[in-house]
């Protein structure tokens, strides 16, 4: 009797320490670079005294893991860049919803799936380079007018390969339809100077040679390439800024995370997410990669901010996701490689 006591107590005690243990840790994978993340992991902790672990890898692997564990997987967050990522993720059931009123209201509507099973935690806005000794920016206006023949030979862009492309394609069919969509990326492709280059860089540096004039970017590739090299003619558009329709405004995607449906932590993850959306963490969470915080009330950093304000296409980002495998057929269709 006494030793059936001892063991009863003993296995209790061990439970105890192993539910202490999970409070006292988060698990997170992510498709966020390491040096992105970890200086906000290391702040939590600080604050918190609860540790997060994390586990980078490319989102494809990640998600193949996550489906692979199943409800044995150590992961309570999954984070990503591109809302087409974390859509795919809610879509294959790896993710679950989450009520709260904190992350309600720091993330704006459209930057949030409306099923709550994933948040946009940074902006990051697709936008017009254009070489300043090439290009007078009275002769910009919006994605759609880089299809009109005054920018046959001066425009380049990046693979159609690349999310990117396909998120931003995938948000101009909900706007357009896929007839005009089509259209446009056709006209872009009989405008382009070259074939399309594998990165946002090479295709502004590109432009910065001289080889075109013109080509379609994520913002902090612009502040990391400046920052290298500060004389390079190059200047940042923002397009679609004079419309009146409701869809008016620059394309942005997101970086962001949602809760695992198997967390081991799920109260402490979602924590995690509603610290990450605070004030005091959206500029660490932003700044390091020159992005733009996803909560309004926090001004991005001064680099940032000196490229001037913009109005943000208010499409809900998870439309990258949805429309994404019609814009990769469309874009092939249209002959974008
Ligand atoms: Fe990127």
């Amino acid at each position: 009797m006494y030793r059936l006591l001892t063991k009863l107590a003993l296995a209790s005690l061990a439970a105890v320490s192993i539910q202490a243990a999970i409070a006292n840790e988060i698990v997170v994978y992510s498709a966020r670079n390491e040096q992105l993340i970890k200086p906000l992991f290391d702040a939590f902790t600080k604050e918190t005294g609860v540790n997060v672990k994390f586990v980078t890898d490319k989102e494809g692997p990640l998600m193949a893991r996550l489906k692979a564990e199943g409800s044995n997987t150590p992961a309570d967050m999954f984070m990503t860049v591109d809302a087409g990522n974390l859509w795919q993720a809610a879509e294959e059931g790896l993710l679950k919803s989450v009520k709260s009123r904190t992350l309600a209201a720091n993330i704006p509507a459209h930057l949030r799936d409306p099923e709550n099973e994933w948040f946009g935690l940074s902006v990051r806005a697709r936008t017009i380079v254009y070489n300043k000794n090439a290009v007078n920016p009275g002769e910009l206006t919006t994605y759609e007018d880089l299809a009109s023949p005054k920018w046959k030979g001066r425009l380049c862009l990046r693979t159609s390969k690349k999310v990117y492309n396909q998120s931003l394609v995938a948000m101009m069919i909900y706007e357009h339809g896929e007839g005009m969509t089509e259209d446009i990326v056709s006209g872009w492709v009989s405008n382009l100077a070259a074939p399309p280059f594998p990165d946002d860089t090479k295709a502004m540096e590109a432009v910065a040679a001289g080889q075109c004039d013109v080509t379609l970017v994520n913002t902090y590739y612009f502040g990391r390439l400046m920052a290298k090299n500060p004389s390079l003619p190059l200047a940042i558009f923002w397009p679609n800024q004079k419309l009146k329709s409701s869809n008016a405004g620059v394309h942005v995607n997101v970086s962001g995370a949602g809760i695992t449906r198997h967390a081991k932590n799920p109260e402490g993850a979602i924590k995690l997410l509603e610290w990450l959306s605070s004030e005091k963490a959206q500029n660490l969470y932003a700044d390091v990669n020159m992005e733009y915080p996803a909560n309004p009330r926090v001004k991005p950093d001064s680099a940032v901010a000196a490229w001037g304000d913009f109005k943000q296409n208010l499409i809900n980002v998870k439309q990258a996701g949805l429309l994404q495998a019609k814009a990769v057929k469309l874009m092939d269709r249209a002959g974008y490689k």
